[in-house]
Parts: structure tokens; C-alpha cells; sequence
């Protein structure tokens, strides 16, 4: 009998930025398509797998969220090492949050130990856009003044609540590794 081999790829994804910008629902959502509003923890779960197709290619996304250490910030080298694409989150009525993209950025570069920045397939997402206009703080222009800066990244609006770009923002990081290659 024929011997089938398949080849996976597998990718580390990081899901960076504050407590409470919605990275674990972010990661629940794709996962198992739910949204859980006292989001689970992942406590002594470093990552979960998710498998994914593009282009006829297999993929395994390897997602690592926090524990809730990034309050303490306190994550350091094993979780940042060996990271293939990573998701900067911040929240769209949090201003404080996307301030401190560039820190996570900057953090993120650092313990991973990333040669060449620019290049880096970095994906910046702000979440909870389903809030609307009205709890709207940060503004479309300084997001793309951020991005120009920061080699940009591309940037997607997301709401894990009620499922807008989260497949997307996972497709586009794949894609984003490919090109790369
Ligand atoms: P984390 O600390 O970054 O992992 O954030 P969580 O995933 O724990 O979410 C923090 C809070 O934001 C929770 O109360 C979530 O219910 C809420 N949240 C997460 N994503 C969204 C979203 O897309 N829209 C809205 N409205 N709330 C969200
Ligand atoms: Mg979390």
C-alpha cells in the first residue's frame, strides 16, 4: 500500500499586548469558534494547536496566550524564543493599550532575539470593534502612523464577541510567514 506523507508545517504564534485587550478571546474564538466572556485561563497550557489549510498546504498554528503574566510582565525567554509570527493586540477603547504596542514591540524583539525587525511578520490588531464609533479612542490615523513606523505591519479590526477578522488576522499571519520565506 501506498505510504501517504504529509507534510505540516508547524508555526508559533504569539499573541502579545495588555490585560484585557481580549487576547484570549482572540485565541478562543479561532480555536473553538466560542466566545467566553469569563475567558478560560490557560493556566499551565502553554499553547494550543489549531490545524489550518491555505493554498493547498497544511499548517499547525502553534497559538501561546498569557496567563495573565503580561500584568506582571513577567514573560521572558521560552515564551518569546523561536516565535514565527506574533500578534500585537490592543484594544480600540483603550488608548493605553496602543501606547504600549511599541513597548511590547520593542519587549517582543528583544527576548526573541529577532535579527532583522523590519522584517518580522508582526500583525497588528485592534480589537473590540464592536463597541462602535462611540467608545472609539484611538483613531484610524495614528494606527497607520504607527504601522508606517514600525515597517508596517498589516492591520486588521477585530471583535472576538462577534467574530469580525479573527480568521483573517490567522490567515494573513500564514500568509505573512510565506512571503517571508
Ligand atoms: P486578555 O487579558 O487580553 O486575554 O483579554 P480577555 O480575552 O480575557 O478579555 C478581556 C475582557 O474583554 C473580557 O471581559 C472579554 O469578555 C472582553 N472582550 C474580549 N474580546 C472582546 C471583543 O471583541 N469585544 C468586546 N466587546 N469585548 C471583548
Ligand atoms: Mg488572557
Amino acid at each position: 500500500r501506498k505510504q501517504q506523507v504529509e507534510t505540516r508545517s508547524v508555526l508559533k504564534v504569539l499573541i502579545l499586548g495588555d490585560g484585557g485587550v481580549g487576547k484570549t478571546c482572540i485565541m478562543g474564538r479561532f480555536i473553538n469558534d466560542q466566545f467566553e466572556d469569563n475567558s478560560f485561563h490557560t493556566i499551565g497550557v502553554e499553547f494550543l494547536n489549531k490545524d489550518f489549510a491555505l493554498t493547498g498546504k497544511n499548517y499547525t498554528l502553534q497559538i501561546w496566550d498569557t496567563a495573565g503574566q503580561e500584568r506582571f510582565k513577567s514573560l521572558r525567554t521560552p515564551f518569546y524564543r523561536g516565535t514565527d509570527i506574533c500578534l500585537l493586540v490592543f484594544a480600540l477603547d483603550d488608548k493605553s493599550s496602543f501606547s504600549n504596542l511599541s513597548l511590547w514591540r520593542q519587549e517582543f524583539l528583544h527576548y526573541a532575539d529577532i535579527q532583522d525587525p523590519q522584517n518580522f511578520p508582526f500583525i497588528v490588531v485592534g480589537n473590540k470593534v464592536d463597541l462602535g464609533q462611540s467608545s472609539r479612542t484611538v483613531n484610524p490615523e495614528e494606527i497607520k502612523q504607527w504601522c508606517c513606523y514600525h515597517g508596517n505591519p498589516p492591520y486588521y479590526e477585530t471583535s472576538a464577541k462577534t467574530d469580525v477578522n479573527i480568521a483573517e488576522v490567522f490567515k494573513e499571519s500564514v500568509q505573512q510567514w510565506i512571503k517571508r520565506e
